[in-house]
Formats: structure tokens, sequence, C-alpha cells
């Protein structure tokens, strides 16, 4: 039931970052009323629920960088938070393997990146202590990660809906509600959605896929727009899971911000391996044959998705050549376990990654979020996000309230973070 009186703030998207800015405004603001207008009839229908499901650790990221500051941050107070309210993880440690000696330079630009990050505990291994690591995995030199970790991002979605509400019964998430028109009436936004309207003075839009068009929507001209890459998934077979006991990457091509096909173990059993990264004709669609129109001309009326193809063509093809072929798909992985075999493998899942892409055809590499007129708009929140999601949150809360943050409210052992308003 929607209240006649105006929200104090409502949340756009019912994806992590949604979830944990409601989260982290409801425990800063008890006695307010948040409303969070999510689409689909559940949560995690899109990118929080079709991730690989890993705790990064942000050693890949540029030192100084929005995503290495927020994804160290973010990790912090996420390992906290699931500890603290019981949440299934596991730090489990991750390797990042080169195969072949040009490989080794940006290997070690990831270490030193590691180095400047401050991500604690990394050291190389050889090929024998790869081996031991991982006794299926074969390669010439590795960055051992030991504080990534595994975790379920749609369980840390629940548990932000379930304490927002214990906090302030008052708030509440409303699924199946498609905000489709924006205006405004006097201090207030209005969004019309398809279960009802809703007002508030104080409107964050966290839609993921859909964050561009809502951006638009509100009267904001961007110069960028959401671009949708598809990644695929295989799982091992029981049998062959016993051939990987945590996380293997690769190492990745640094003018891409992908991280390449890895081999992921779930927290809630299995191994899966992937994502591959190819230009979707649809947004939200899973399937490899998934067309939108709308989506499609979007796409390509924007000159940025031209020259990103012109750059990419080739990795592009390659890209569309795994994502049909299991068997080109199977080779990528052997790369780094040359035991794996076709059977080995059977198809999974997908997800869609929102990525903004900019005019010139490059991918917006850091995190974006954008003030207009009393609103926010998350427009880019690609990976780490989900990570990072509760430091983003502080973020978000902190441009909200148009206030600083004088220290970072670590999750569970820092108690309340502390505003000030300007
Ligand atoms: C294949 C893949 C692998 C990844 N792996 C990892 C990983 O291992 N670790 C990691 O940290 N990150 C990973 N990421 C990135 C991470 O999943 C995302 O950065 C994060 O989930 C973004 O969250 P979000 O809330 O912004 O978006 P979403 O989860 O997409 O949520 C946006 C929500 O907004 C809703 N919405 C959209 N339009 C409207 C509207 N008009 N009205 C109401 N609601 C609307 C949508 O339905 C959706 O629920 C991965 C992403 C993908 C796709």
């Amino acid at each position: 039931m929607t209240r006649k009186k105006p929200y104090d703030f409502i949340v756009v998207g019912a994806g992590i970052v949604g979830l944990a800015t409601a989260y982290k405004l409801q425990k800063k603001f008890p006695d307010c009323a948040i409303a969070i207008l999510e689409k689909e009839e559940h949560i995690g229908k899109h990118q929080t629920g079709r991730n690989s499901g890993v705790i990064h650790s942000g050693i890949y990221y540029k030192p100084g960088s929005y995503k290495a500051l927020n994804c160290k941050n973010g990790r912090e107070q996420l390992v906290n938070f699931a500890r603290k309210y019981g949440v299934n993880h596991d730090i489990c440690g991750k390797i990042i393997v080169a195969t072949k000696e040009e490989e080794l330079p940006v290997l070690e630009q990831i270490y030193q990146n590691g180095i400047l990050n401050e991500t604690e505990g990394i050291s190389y291994l050889n090929s024998h202590e790869i081996r031991k690591k991982e006794p299926f995995i074969e390669g010439i030199k590795a960055v051992w990660v030991p504080i990534a970790g595994i975790i379920d991002y749609v369980d840390v979605s629940a548990k932000f809906v379930e304490l927002i509400s214990k906090i302030n019964p008052e708030s509440s998430l409303f699924t199946s509600c498609e905000v489709q028109e924006i205006s405004s009436e006097k201090k207030y936004k209005e969004l019309h959605t398809t279960g009802g309207d809703f007002k508030a003075e104080k409107v964050i839009f966290c839609a993921g896929l859909e964050s561009d068009r809502l951006a638009h929507k509100d009267g904001l001209e961007l110069d960028m727009q959401i671009v949708g890459f598809r990644g695929d998934y295989y799982e091992l077979n029981k049998k062959a899971q016993e051939k990987i006991k945590n996380l293997v990457y690769p190492v990745p091509d640094p003018k891409f911000p992908f991280l390449g096909v890895h081999f992921t173990r779930m927290i809630k059993g299995g191994v899966e391996c992937g994502p591959n990264a190819v230009f979707t004709f649809k947004r939200e669609g899973y399937k490899r044959t998934d067309f939108d129109m709308k989506d499609t001309v979007q796409a390509l009326g924007f000159k940025g998705t031209w020259k990103l193809f012109f750059k990419f063509w080739r990795k592009g093809i390659d890209e569309y050549k795994r994502a049909f072929s299991k068997t080109l798909f199977v080779k990528e992985l052997s790369k780094m376990m040359p035991e794996i075999t076709r059977d080995d493998v059977v198809f999974s899942r997908s997800g869609v990654r929102a990525q903004a892409i900019d005019q010139e055809g490059n991918m917006v590499d850091d995190f974006k979020i954008i003030n207009h007129n009393g609103t926010l708009h998350v427009i880019n929140a690609p990976s780490p996000a989900a990570t990072a999601c509760l430091a983003i949150a502080d973020e978000i809360v902190s441009r909200t309230l148009e206030v600083n943050i004088t220290n970072n409210d670590v999750e569970g052992d820092q108690g309340e973070c502390c505003y000030h308003t300007k």
C-alpha cells in the first residue's frame, strides 16, 4: 500500500546498490520512511542476481580511482556485514595466473597496483606453488590474493531489505513498480509507476541497465550511454568440480574492463567458468539469440558504440565465436587447465553488465554518480560495484544530503558515521 504522505526518500531499483543505499539511509535516519521501487516481481533479477558472486580484493583498479578506494572500503564493510548478520561467505583467496611470457608485464602491473591499493597479503607464486594451491592449473607465474572471497549477492540484498523494515516498518520495498514517468511538484519529485504514484523530496536512481533512460526521463542530458555486455557461464559437472578448489583468474587484457573467463567456486556449491563478454542486442536478454528493437536501435544509433566496435573489432569477433561454440570456450579455459574437456562443462546461465560508453567509444571505467536538481543518478556501477556496494552507498548518502562524511562507517565496528551539513 502506498501512503498518502510523501516519503522522505525514494530509491529506484532494488539491485544491491539501491538496497545498500536504502539500508545506509535508514541506519542514518531511523525515523525516515523510505520507499524502494523495483520494476520486477522479486529482487536479484538482473546484475545483482547474475554475477560471479566474487568479493573482489581491489587489486586490479587504477590506484586512487573511485573504484580502487570504494572496492577496498566496501569489501571491508561487506565482510564485516556478512559476519555480523550471518550471511554465508568464504574468504578463500584467488590466484591470477600467467600462462605465457607475454603476460608477465601485465601480471607485474597488477601486483604493483595491489601494493599501491594496499591489497593485503598478496604474493607471487611459481608454477610449483600454483600446482600446490590448484593441482589442475598450469601457469608460469601467478599472484596469490588471499583476501578475495565468495558470497551470494542476492542473500546480501535480502538481508538489507530485512534490516530496513526492522529499523522502520514504514519503509517498504515495492515490487512490480516500474517507474515510467517523473514529474516535479513544488519541492517534491513525483514518480509515476506501474504500481501507483510515489512522492519524495529526495530521490536516488540506482537502475542498473536502465540508468541512462531514467536519467533522460528526469531531464538529465548525458554524454554517455549504457551498452549491455552479456556474459555466459558454463558449470563444471559433478566429477570435474574436484579440479578447482577456489578462484582462478587469467591475466586480463588491460585494454578491456572485463577480467576474462575464470573458474569460480560458488558459495552455494558448484564451480562456474566464465563469463565471456559479448555486445548484446537486448539489455535484459539472457539468451544468446535475444533481440530487442528499441535496445538495438538505441545502442547502434549512438556513435560511441560504433567507435567501440572499430577499436575492438577483432576481440569482439573472437568473443562472439566463443559465445556460440562450446569448443572455443573450453579452449580458452584450457590455457589455464590443460586437462579440461568438453564433457567437463555444461552451459549454466548468463548475466548482462551495464557498461557506460562515452561518445569516443571508451568504456567508462570508474563509477559515475551524478547530482541533478535534488535527485541523484547512479549512471555507471559496473564490477566491483557489488563488492563495493556499502562504500558506494556511503558516497550516495553523503551526496544526497549534500554533506561530508568525516569518518568511514566500517560496518559493525566503528559505530555510526558522522555527517556534517555544509
Ligand atoms: C556477469 C556479471 C558478473 C559480475 N561479477 C561480479 C562479481 O563477481 N563481483 C562484483 O563485485 N561485481 C560483479 N558484477 C557487477 C555487479 O553485479 C554489479 O556492479 C551490481 O550488481 C550493480 O548493481 P545495481 O544495483 O547497480 O544494478 P542491478 O542489480 O541491475 O539492479 C538495478 C535494478 O533496477 C531495477 N530497475 C531498472 N529500471 C527500473 C525502473 N524503471 N523502475 C524500477 N526499477 C527499475 C532493475 O529491475 C534492477 O533490479 C558482475 C556483473 C555481471 C553482469
